[in-house]
């Protein structure tokens, strides 16, 4: 099977039932994967960035290892108890996706239907933010819809860059459908017209 997305073609040999069902590295509840909010954060299992980043703080999240697969409705009730949980104590709350790459072909159309289903059933009492090493041209051409992520960080980690707050080092971008307040939030807004 194929999959292109920007300018990278990739193949896998895996069924869709194995795409269906993600590779999860953990899921936690912590302050700090958001710039302000207590988060549920879902760190994915694989990256396929090339090369790795230096002084990547999650080596261990590398590899596409299958035995970290995952079935979706177990991730996803498992994602939504631990929601209801810090909305208990919260009037507002992020969903984090990290890894490794949340955005890898392996685990891009999970993470997708994640941030759907929380945006619908919890609209904004949860801002789901995107960790992820592509850029904005990237994901002008990514191959599943992005509307459901409130907010990105995007761009590789550079130890040469890092600093002591938000974004971990200065070359990455973080974009948020509300704060860049010029742009007027719509659920149907395509990306790359609200990078414009
Ligand atoms: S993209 Fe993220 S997980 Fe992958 S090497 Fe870079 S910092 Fe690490």
């Amino acid at each position: 099977m194929n999959f292109t997305t920007g300018v990278f073609t990739f193949q896998t040999t895996q069924s869709q039932q194995d795409l269906n069902n993600p590779l999860v590295h953990t899921v936690k509840v912590l302050y700090g994967d958001h710039p302000y909010l207590p988060s549920v954060s879902i760190y994915f299992q694989g990256c396929d960035a090339f090369p790795k980043c230096a002084g990547c703080h999650n080596p261990e999240t590398w590899d596409f290892d299958e035995s970290f697969q995952i079935n979706f409705d177990h991730l996803l009730a498992t994602v939504v108890q631990k929601i209801e949980l810090l909305l208990n104590k919260y009037p507002q709350v992020a969903l984090a996706f990290l890894g490794g790459e949340p955005l890898s072909v392996r685990n891009r159309r999970s993470a997708y239907l994640i941030a759907k289903f929380v945006k619908e059933k919890f609209e904004d009492r949860v801002l789901t933010i995107v960790y992820t090493w592509r850029m904005p041209e990237d994901l002008t051409k990514i191959d599943i819809p992005l509307d459901y992520f409130d907010e990105f960080v995007m761009g590789r980690y550079i130890k040469e860059l890092h600093q002591n707050g938000f974004p971990a080092s200065s070359n990455q971008i973080y974009f948020s459908r509300r704060v860049n307040s010029n742009v007027r939030y719509s659920r149907n807004s395509k990306l790359h017209e609200l990078f414009r």
